[in-house]
């Protein structure tokens, strides 16, 4: 991921001037590389024989064979489970490694993967930490653009945004992921996916991986009659079942911002999405894609509360409906 050198390579400066912040908020697009970026900024901290001004570690000491066997005890990992939050017993859990003497290394890194699903309870118990830094402690939390992390725990630590690589570096990287595998996806399909993925790489790469381009074809196809008064609701839904929730919700947010995009006179980003957006551009206000965003993020929300996933499809699904004109949506 050579679009991470540069910010690694700061990091190395500030360490090597002993002017390293304690709390760094990484915030990028999904599937850009925030949390290797995290893991490689944690093995550069522990590494005993790094040399000045190098964003690499030197691969050979004793750390580093640590960070390589995934079994550092000095760097944690903070991130949501089946919950999809961050709990709050594990933000304790982060504050009393914060206070505890580091096992093998000089620093202990503790990361936060992500900060923008910190409920508030959790978020206050981090915010102690925070407050109170232990010397030899470095927090790495990161967040997802467009996902907002409390203020208070914002203002407390230095913004670090990670910006998506130009395409051709997005390009490069991931035909060379993919290359030497028994069935590497056509170029189409790999350019498909980047540009699904707003060309960050990583999700690129998962987006090929886990067959998403074929259901959302499915779920496009289905979306369409269903704008039509084709199928039924019932119908359109289980086309979207195939694709599990979080990517439902991913997808259903991507068009919605094209139809906010095609509202504002842009092209969306989803070719597969462009006529039906373009059609409903023309026949609504703009408040309605943005009521749309909020929808699908309320959906997000009330997952975390174990709402059925698909009452959630049902209920978006009409409400994307409810754009199209009357007489359309009777037929
Ligand atoms: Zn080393």
């Amino acid at each position: 991921m050579p679009w991470l050198t540069p910010v690694l390579e700061r990091f190395a400066q500030d360490l090597d001037q002993g002017r390293l912040p304690h709390a760094t908020l990484v915030h990028g697009e999904r599937g850009v590389g925030k949390r290797r970026l995290a893991e490689r900024i944690s093995a550069l901290l522990v590494c005993e024989r790094r040399a000045v001004g190098s964003g690499e570690p030197c691969g050979q000491c004793r750390q580093c064979q640590l960070v390589t066997g995934d079994s550092h005890p000095d760097i944690r990992v903070y991130q949501p489970e089946k919950s999809r939050m961050v709990r709050i017993d594990q933000v304790r859990a982060l504050s009393q490694f914060a206070v505890a003497s580091p096992q093998v290394a000089h620093f202990k890194v503790a990361i936060v993967d992500r900060a923008d699903q910190l409920n508030i309870n959790a978020g206050n118990a981090l915010l102690k930490t925070l407050e109170e830094p232990a010397a030899d402690v470095v927090l790495l939390l990161l967040q997802e653009t467009g996902r907002p992390v409390l203020p208070t725990i914002r203002s407390r630590c230095r913004i670090l945004p990670l910006a998506t690589p130009r395409a051709n570096v997005a390009t490069g990287w991931l035909s060379a992921q993919l290359a030497g595998r028994d069935e590497v996806p056509g170029t189409d399909d790999q350019a498909l996916a980047l540009h699904l993925a707003g060309g960050a790489p990583r999700l690129a790469l998962e987006l090929l991986d886990s067959g998403f381009l074929q259901q959302r074809e499915a779920a496009l196809d289905a979306f369409r009659q269903f704008m039509k008064g084709g199928v039924s609701v019932a119908v359109a839904a289980r086309a979207f079942r195939d694709l599990g929730h979080e990517a439902t919700l991913n997808l259903m947010e991507g068009w919605a911002n094209d139809l906010a995009r095609s509202m504002a006179g842009g092209d969306a980003r989803d070719p597969g999405i462009s006529e039906v957006v373009k059609y409903l551009a023309a026949g609504n206000p703009p408040w309605r894609a943005q009521q749309l965003v909020d929808a699908i993020r309320e959906s997000r929300r009330a997952l975390v509360n174990n709402v059925s996933p698909e009452l959630e499809t049902d209920r978006l699904l009409i409400q994307w409906q409810e754009l199209m004109p009357r007489r359309r949506r009777a037929g």
